[in-house]
C-alpha cells in the first residue's frame, strides 16, 4: 500500500509559479494580481511585510526605479504601503517589481542549499541516534526519504505566514527571509518530519471508457495517512491534523534540541504533553502511531496497531470522540487568543 514518488517526477510547487504566471500578463491582469495581494496582505501581517519588503527591494534595483521615474515612491515601507496604488504604477514597474522578486528568490535558493544540506545530514543523524535510542522506531525507508528530498526556497510573497510545506512529492519549500537561522533549521526539521513519518499513499489508476475505447487514463496518488493526518475518501484532511502538527513540532524540537516552546503549533503541543505529563499516555504511544504506516496483514484487529493502542489510551483519558473533541477545545483556545486581543 505504501508508494513513493521518484525524485524525477517532481513538480515545481505551485505556489512558485505565480510570478511567471503574472509577468505575461496585460496591465489590467497584473494590476489585479497586485491587488489581490495588497488585499491579502491587509489581513496577514507577515505577508504585508513581505510585500512591501518586495517592492522596497525592487526601488533598489536600477531597472525598476528608472522605469518608474520622478513618480517613485519613499523607501519608507510603512510610508509606501499606503501610498502605493496599483492602478497609478506602470505594468512595466509591476513585472520589474515580480522579476526582481524572482531573481532574488534564485539568489536565496543558492545562498541556502549549503545549509539545507547541512541540516539534512544533522537530521539524518539526530534521526539515527534517537531510532538507536528506542525513542523512534525504526524504519528502513528513513534514508531514502530524505535523500529524496528537495529543498526550496519559499517565496514569502507566496507562503504569507506560512513557515514551511511539505508538497509530499518530496519537495520542501521553507521561508528564510525575515527568520532566525535557528527557526529555519526549525522549519525544516519540521517539514522533513512530515515526510518520513508514516505515509500511506494510495495509487488509484483511472481508466475512462467511451462505447468501449479507453477515452481517458491517469494515475493517482491520494496522500491516506501522514504522521496521524487522516484522509476520507474526499481526498481532504478529515481527521488528526491537529494531532500530526503538534507530534510534529514537538519531534521537530526534540530533533532540533531546542527545549523551549515554539510559536508553532503550541496548543497542539500542550494538548499532547499534557496527556503524556498527567501519567494518561506514555509517550511511546504517540511516537510509534505518528511513524506508523499501514500493515498488509491485520495485527491485533488492526491495520495500524499502534495508532490503536493511541486510541484505546486516548479514549481513556478523553472520552470516545477524543480525536474531535481535543480538536475543538484547541479552536477554542486559538479563538480566545483572538478575543482577547
Ligand atoms: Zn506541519
Amino acid at each position: 500500500m505504501e508508494a513513493r514518488v521518484a525524485s524525477g517526477q517532481l513538480e515545481a510547487p505551485a505556489a512558485e509559479e505565480y510570478i511567471k504566471e503574472n509577468r505575461e500578463g496585460t496591465a489590467e491582469s497584473v494590476r489585479r494580481f497586485f491587488n489581490w495581494l495588497f488585499a491579502r496582505g491587509e489581513r496577514y501581517p507577515s505577508l504585508k511585510k513581505a510585500i512591501s519588503f518586495m517592492i522596497v527591494e525592487a526601488l533598489n534595483d536600477t531597472a525598476v526605479a528608472t522605469a518608474w521615474g520622478d513618480e517613485s515612491p519613499t523607501r519608507d515601507e510603512g510610508i509606501f504601503w499606503e501610498k502605493f496604488n496599483t492602478n497609478e504604477v506602470p505594468r512595466t514597474v509591476l513585472i520589474a517589481i515580480l522579476e526582481q522578486r524572482e531573481r532574488r528568490q534564485a539568489e536565496l535558493q543558492k545562498e541556502w542549499e549549503g545549509k539545507f544540506e547541512d541540516w539534512r545530514n544533522q537530521f539524518r543523524l539526530r534521526l539515527h541516534t534517537a531510532v538507536a535510542d528506542g525513542i523512534i522506531p525504526a524504519n528502513e525507508h528513513y534514508d531514502q526519504r530524505i535523500d529524496d528530498v528537495r529543498f526550496l526556497v519559499a517565496d514569502p510573497v507566496a507562503m504569507g505566514n506560512i513557515l514551511g510545506r511539505s508538497q509530499g512529492a518530496g519537495i520542501l519549500s521553507v521561508q528564510v527571509e525575515f527568520h532566525k537561522e535557528g527557526d529555519v533549521r526549525k522549519t525544516v526539521f519540521h517539514e522533513m518530519l512530515h515526510h518520513i513519518a508514516g505515509g500511506t499513499i494510495q495509487r488509484t489508476d483511472v481508466e475512462i471508457f467511451e462505447h468501449g475505447a479507453l477515452l481517458w487514463q491517469s494515475t493517482q496518488y491520494i496522500n491516506r495517512k501522514q504522521g496521524l493526518a487522516f484522509n476520507a475518501n474526499s481526498g481532504f484532511y478529515q481527521s488528526g491534523v491537529w494531532l500530526t502538527e503538534g507530534m510534529t513540532e514537538l519531534l521537530a524540537r526534540y530533533l532540533a534540541e531546542m527545549d523551549k516552546m515554539t510559536m508553532s503549533y503550541p496548543y497542539e503541543q500542550m494538548c499532547i504533553l499534557d496527556s503524556i505529563r498527567s501519567g494518561a499516555v506514555p509517550q511511546k504511544l504517540f511516537i510509534d502511531a505518528y511513524f506508523e504506516a499501514h500493515r498488509a496483514k491485520l495485527e491485533d484487529g488492526s491495520r495500524l496497531p499502534a495508532f490503536r493502542a493511541l486510541s484505546l489510551a486516548m479514549t481513556k483519558a478523553h472520552g470516545a470522540g477524543w480525536l474531535k473533541k481535543l480538536d475543538a477545545l484547541i479552536k477554542e483556545r486559538y479563538e480566545k487568543i483572538v478575543s482577547d486581543n
